[in-house]
């Protein structure tokens, strides 16, 4: 264990690390991990690389929480934020007023969206978008005459966020140490073939099991108090999955017979994550509304977006007509400066060759996986676009995972970090989702160094 764990922590108590530790708190971090390594922090970045205070380099594999795709010194988008200070630092979208850029931003999003209309609300982060969302519907639903269809239903493993709404979407166990989910959050399948499908069920079958389980908690929770489903088109954090094949095709039609809203959480997978500008593309379905943010703004600025479709604005701004106002709103929604950050996050990802790249890269990223894959220890690689990862397990044929006590992803993450890659340990699986803007010779580099992490973890486990 100590041999992996060469990145050993600074005891000086003046250093980065100590005082990192004093008075900061770290979200979703191994904390026996930090006392004994020490913390990573990061002074700047140059493309898909950033540097710790010892000037250490590292390649970000997970581009930052999957949202700086451009890059960490992207010019244009220092500029387009620098210049919308000089013009207007700040403002809200409350009372009937909002800057110009919020006005811009919403007529570009309704026209890359799916969508040949729609309206926008923003937020600061992915997880207010979904609290959001879910106020909306039950606003509308309520509104409607119907108040008790309120129950929102996520699958297992996906992840929605982290207030206390978005937590109870989340459907992670660790979300028990808060006591939620809430009441009326509903967890269903995952539909991971690889990892639930029964033996010898086919594909084909493993997807309209998921269908009819999920037919089956709709007749017996009440299609009648189901306000929606939200559903990641990959999952990200719980692990990069993508649905079953046909998923989609099979859950929609069952959703729209209860009348039960599909709304598509492409928080990691829209603006080119998984080649089309959004997830639902990648999986062709039509869900009544999107909800983003990351990639948004290239991750250059803190904001959400919840993307109603037709349907759904007509009726929430019928049911705030109803009262007179939506009464819901942060004061930095629609902020000027994230708006003109985001205007030009979505000019450089669809106009400057980003999304190009995601897909002239993808074919390199899906051969590095495989040949990963034929690790013994490697269970499974799953990927789609420039999202990907790799199970790892004790023994392949059986699908037997490491104990808990090996700690094995996390290992292969800080092995990873030691020699200068970032990667993110989910479960027993290892994410990378590189920035759109990596050259072929970046993307070797980082499957290089993921070998020999792989290789020198595996030898020290098995
Ligand atoms: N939804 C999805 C699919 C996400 O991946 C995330 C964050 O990773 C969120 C929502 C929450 O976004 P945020 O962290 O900005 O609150």
């Amino acid at each position: 264990l100590e041999t992996l764990e060469t990145t050993m922590r600074d005891e000086n108590p003046n250093s980065w690390e100590a005082r990192a530790n004093t008075n900061s708190m770290y979200g979703f971090t191994d904390l026996p991990t930090i006392e004994k390594r020490g913390a990573t922090i990061i002074t700047h970045g140059d493309g898909p690389y950033v540097f710790d205070v010892h000037g250490k380099k590292y390649l970000d594999g997970n581009s930052g929480l999957w949202n700086m795709v451009a890059g960490f010194n992207h010019k244009g988008l220092v500029e387009a934020a620098k210049a919308q200070y000089d013009r207007f630092p700040g403002y809200h979208s409350f009372f009937g007023r909002m800057s110009d850029q919020t006005v811009m931003l919403s007529e570009k999003l309704i026209e890359v969206s799916p969508f040949d209309n729609g309206k926008v609300f923003y937020t600061n982060s992915g997880s207010e978008a979904n609290d959001t969302l879910v106020k909306m519907l039950w606003f509308m639903n309520k509104a409607e005459g119907n108040p008790q269809k309120r129950k929102i239903i996520t699958r297992i493993n996906g992840y929605h966020g982290v207030t206390a709404v978005s937590a109870s979407m989340t459907a992670k166990p660790y979300n028990e140490v808060f006591g939620l989910p809430l009441e009326g959050f509903i967890h269903i399948d995952c539909p991971h073939y690889w990892r639930f499908g029964k033996t010898g069920e086919s594909e084909a079958e493993f997807t309209l099991r998921m269908a009819k389980n999920l037919e089956d908690t709709i007749i017996s929770e009440g299609p009648e108090t189901i306000a929606a489903l939200v559903a990641e088109p990959v999952m990200g954090a719980g692990g990069v999955i993508p649905p079953s094949k046909g998923y989609f095709q099979a859950i929609q039609p069952i959703l729209k017979k209860y009348n039960i809203a599909l709304i598509a959480d492409e928080v990691i997978c829209g603006f080119g994550r998984t080649g089309p500008v959004w997830g639902c593309q990648a999986y062709d379905f039509e869900p009544d509304a999107i909800i983003s943010s990351k990639n948004l703004t290239a991750g250059y600025f803190p904001m959400g977006a919840v993307i109603l479709g037709p349907n759904l604005s007509d009726k929430i701004q019928a049911a705030a007509e109803s009262v007179e106002e939506f009464p819901h709103g942060f004061t930095a929604s629609g902020h000027p400066v994230g708006c003109a950050i985001a205007l030009k996050a979505i000019n450089v990802i669809l106009n400057e060759g980003l999304i190009e790249n995601v897909r002239l890269l993808t074919p390199k990223f899906e051969a590095g996986l495989a040949e990963l894959a034929k690790n013994p220890n490697i269970g499974e690689a799953r990927s789609k676009g420039l999202m990907g990862a790799l199970e790892a397990v004790k023994d392949k044929d059986t699908k037997t995972p490491f104990g808990p006590e090996a700690n094995v992803s996390e290992k292969i993450a800080n092995t990873c970090s030691d020699f200068g890659l970032i990667c993110r340990p989910l479960g027993q699986a290892i994410v990378l989702c590189p920035a759109f803007i990596m050259t072929d010779a970046q993307m070797e580099e980082m499957f290089d160094k993921l070998t020999k992490a792989l290789n020198k973890v595996f030898a020290e486990v098995s």
